[in-house]
């Protein structure tokens, strides 16, 4: 499927690392981030389809009962990545879950990517989900291209969306392209850095035109618009900011592209200027020094577990982001947290419809490692070095809770299970060290649905949940051993380790956290835990 065997000729000459652009697309609910991912993949060839996508969502959703909370809200628990190739790019398409319950698994699939896609509803502007989304890319200043969707049905005036998203997220934005018209004049956009027009339903380049006066332009404008949207056509040539490569790459300027996902327009216009100008793979932090993706030995970083991707094998699938070098399929890596060698004789790519062996991938590539619980969120592999990667956050839950057993008899199997599933990062596991029954954690509520549904299919436990003692927790260091053993000490009722035994405080309230913040200058009360 890569390199050589599909063109031969030409990828010769491009290094595979430069080829790569691997991106999210983030949105509210209902602005078409579905449609649109479709279409990408149609494409790339990926899929045959348009339907393909949601027709595979729905089907997999009555394969078991944990998908059938996706099913029943109407929302995707799920994230994965989708590879296709256009080009002479492969683009690694992550998908970020929809609801904003999911918040730590979106922060951590927006921890491997290089640039991301933000989809606006042309009629609504910014919402809620896209503010707190676009705000996780800003902590990593990931460059952003805006595609303003759905500007075949009734939208607000441009000029006023552009303002609306500039003054939002204090991000300046420069339009490539302009609609020509909008709502059921819809016609088509006009590329404000070539001077071409491109007619909705055409799948050309575009014509060139000699500006916004070109009569062409005009007579795809019906009467009654006709001036007024022309002379806002001028107005965006002379007035818009240009497109400023740096400023993109630095996080700090926005593209913006017109269209509609739905009628497959403005969609050639996004995947080409991804082409052109989305950055390719980067380096990643590590606690001993900065990997680079050109640099020969394999390296990468597991930013998401996903189990039942096929209920007939009840897989697990480590998704790894390569960070550096070339891994090759049958290679052995080396696990930092063990410092075991493991085997990869199985690495997957994965496609709309179908996953294939991975021979090899390059760094910006996301391999999915099938496992049994080797692996964990925020695990290293490397080609020998003893590197941790920096960069895979876990967040202090906001909701704790204590699990309940109808049958007390199955305790020993519950601990397993909560551990298997905190290891795949569905909740957190919090054991207290004054011996009392372990505490589980989430950030959205809905994590907790995630556990009971799973829970009783996966391994047959019926669970309920009881309030717990505690209301919020952080994680505690101090420069200095003695001090944080003497806080850990005087609270002993209060304290609990996590997965990896990192000491954990629980408050019974927020004013509590604070007060033990304030009596205790000396101890960091955190509340984001890099993975280790
Ligand atoms: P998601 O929730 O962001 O994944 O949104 P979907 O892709 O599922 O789209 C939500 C709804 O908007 C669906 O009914 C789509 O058919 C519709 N939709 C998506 N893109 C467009 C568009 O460009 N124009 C119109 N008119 N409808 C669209």
């Amino acid at each position: 499927m890569f390199g050589a065997a599909k063109h031969p000729e030409k990828t010769i000459m491009i290094d595979p690392v430069s080829r790569r652009r691997t991106f999210a697309i983030i949105s509210h609910p209902d602005a078409g981030k579905t449609t649109l991912t479709e279409k990408l993949l149609l494409f790339g060839g990926a899929i045959q389809l348009a339907g393909e996508v949601k027709a595979k969502r729905n089907r997999r959703a009555t394969r078991s009962d944990w998908m059938n909370i996706e099913a029943e809200r109407g929302i995707s628990v799920m994230t994965s990545v989708m590879t296709f190739e256009y080009a002479d790019c492969v683009f690694n398409l992550l998908d970020t879950p929809g609801h904003e319950d999911f918040s730590e698994d979106t922060y951590r699939t927006l921890s491997a990517v290089d640039s991301a896609i933000m989809v606006i509803d042309a009629a609504k502007g910014i919402e809620a989900r896209t503010l707190k989304l676009f705000e996780v890319c800003r902590l990593r200043d990931i460059p952003i291209v805006t595609f303003i969707n759905k500007l075949d049905r009734e939208s607000r005036d441009p000029f006023e969306l552009l303002d609306e998203i500039e003054n939002t997220l204090a991000l300046d934005l420069a339009p490539v392209t302009w609609p020509i018209g909008r709502g059921r004049s819809f016609a088509g956009t006009y590329d404000l850095r070539a001077n071409t027009i491109r007619e909705l339903d055409e799948q050309t380049e575009g014509t060139p035109v000699s500006g916004a006066q070109d009569e062409k332009v005009g007579a795809l404008l019906p009467d009654g618009d006709r001036e007024q949207m022309l002379e806002e056509l001028e107005l965006a040539q002379v007035g818009c900011k240009p497109f400023d490569l740096q400023g993109f790459r630095e996080g700090h300027l926005s593209p913006v592209l017109w269209g509609s996902a739905l009628r497959n327009f403005g969609v050639r216009d996004l995947i080409n200027l991804l082409a052109e100008i989305a950055p390719t793979p980067r380096g990643q932090p590590s606690d001993a020094r900065f990997i680079e993706p050109h640099e020969p030995k394999m390296s990468g970083f597991v930013f998401k577990i996903q189990a039942n991707m096929d209920p007939n094998h009840r897989d697990r699938i480590a998704f790894m982001r390569v960070v550096s070098g070339k891994l090759t399929r049958g290679m052995k890596a080396r696990l930092s947290r063990t410092g075991k060698m493991i085997p990869l004789h199985t690495p997957q790519f994965f496609f709309a419809q179908d996953r294939s062996l991975a021979e090899e991938a390059y760094a910006g590539d996301v391999v999915g490692i099938p496992n049994h619980g080797t692996l964990r969120i925020g695990d290293t592999l490397t080609e020998g070095e003893a590197i941790v990667f920096r960069g895979v956050p876990s967040f202090a839950p906001e909701i704790l809770r204590r699990v309940s057993l109808k049958d007390a008899m199955k305790a020993k199997k519950m601990k397993e299970a909560l551990q298997q599933l905190a290891e795949e990062g569905v909740v957190q596991v919090f054991t207290p060290h004054d011996g009392s029954p372990a505490l589980v954690g989430v950030v959205g509520a809905l994590q907790l649905d995630v556990l009971v549904e799973r829970m009783k299919t996966e391994y047959g436990l019926p669970i309920a949940f009881e309030p717990a003692r505690f209301e919020a927790c952080r994680w505690v260091n101090s420069d200095d051993h003695a001090t944080l053993d003497k806080f850990m000490e005087k609270n002993r009722g209060s304290m609990a380790a996590d997965l990896d035994g990192s000491p954990v405080f629980m408050a019974t309230s927020a004013f509590m956290l604070n007060y033990e913040k304030d009596r205790n200058p000396d101890i960091r009360f955190t509340d984001v835990k890099d993975y280790q």
